[in-house]
């Protein structure tokens, strides 16, 4: 059984506010039924940060959820972004109010630029002035590596207090994670669990890891996230997975666990390169809506 409390382990962001350790992400369910329904096992499961993105399409499906639920809209942590389309000062002031509209709210619990494209700065001046103004409780950023990061902290009035980037094990982001220490910006993982990716669930070294626990291999994953101090959000349509992704606070790996999982790290990502003139170009060219 999920130890309900436990779940509620959380970090203090650079300004105090609290952020749960552990979220729940709903990138590609874009289904409306099957994203309110995900969203209402996560909440009775004992989630209480929800991860979207104005990009993902589900922002009402998520409201429709945390409204039918019996949690109060105070004790969860709401996460949207910025898209690309949308960066600017103005731009991001009107995709604020969208957002906050379908997610049928009157604030946000962290807001993030969603991609390192387009004009960040103008879309961060907007952000500052809606942060200083109570209406968004943390602002940060997304796949913004240690340039773009330290480039942005250099140049901003409020320091971003999130950047939110792919990290598990076979991309373990070790120069990012320590320019982000250095920065005061709490690191966040988006794909936790790989996507899935190279027979992660099958692999040798984790399955080995979760059989002296009798964990699975998602949640020696999980474990090691949290031991790192990194936020995760893993996102599952599958309610014993949606569950069984919670149980993660009873055990601690070991040292050598530890040690075994860093070796598994290859340095990069197969997922998506920011780097890349062909990244900036797609994202670029990524509209969602008129
Ligand atoms: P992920 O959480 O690493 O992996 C999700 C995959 O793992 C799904 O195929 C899921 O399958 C499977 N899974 C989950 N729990 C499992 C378990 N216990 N056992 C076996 N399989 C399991 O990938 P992600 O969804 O890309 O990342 C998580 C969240 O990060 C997203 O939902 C989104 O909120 C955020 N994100 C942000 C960005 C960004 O650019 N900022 C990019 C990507 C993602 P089923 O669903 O079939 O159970």
């Amino acid at each position: 059984m999920m130890k309900r409390g436990m779940i509620m382990q959380t970090v203090t962001l650079r300004n105090g506010v609290e952020m749960p350790i552990l979220g729940f992400g709903v990138y590609q369910v874009h289904d409306a039924a099957l994203c309110e329904r995900v969203v209402s096992e996560a909440l009775a499961a004992g989630y209480r940060l929800i991860d979207t993105a104005s990009a993902y399409g589900n922002e009402a499906a998520v409201a429709t959820a945390i409204d039918k639920s019996c949690v109060p809209r105070e004790d969860i942590f709401l996460t949207t972004k910025l898209w690309v389309q949308d960066q600017g000062y103005e731009n991001a002031k009107k995709a604020f109010e969208t957002s906050l509209e379908k997610l049928g709210t009157d604030y946000l619990d962290l807001y993030l630029i969603h991609q390192p494209f387009g004009d960040n700065y103008g879309s961060w001046r907007a952000m500052e002035q809606l942060y200083e103004a109570g209406r968004i409780r943390a602002i940060g950023v997304s796949n913004f590596y240690p340039d773009r990061l330290t480039d942005l902290c250099i140049n901003a009035k409020i320091m971003p207090m999130v950047d939110q980037v792919e990290v598990h094990p076979f991309f373990q982001q070790q120069e990012a994670m320590e320019n982000m220490k250095q920065l005061g910006v709490q690191i966040e993982a988006w794909g936790p669990l790989a996507e899935g990716r190279r027979e992660i669930f099958q692999n040798e070294t984790l399955s080995a890891i979760g059989a002296k626990y009798d964990k699975t291999v998602a949640q020696v994953i999980l474990r090691w996230h949290i031991q790192r101090g990194v936020v995760i959000i893993p996102k599952s349509i599958h309610k014993e997975r949606i569950e069984e992704n919670t149980n993660v606070f009873d055990f601690e790996l070991s040292v050598e666990g530890m040690a075994a999982i860093a070796a598994m790290d290859t340095g990069h990502s197969e997922l998506i390169d920011h780097y890349s003139a062909a990244t900036a170009k797609w994202l670029n060219s990524v509209k969602i809506h008129e």
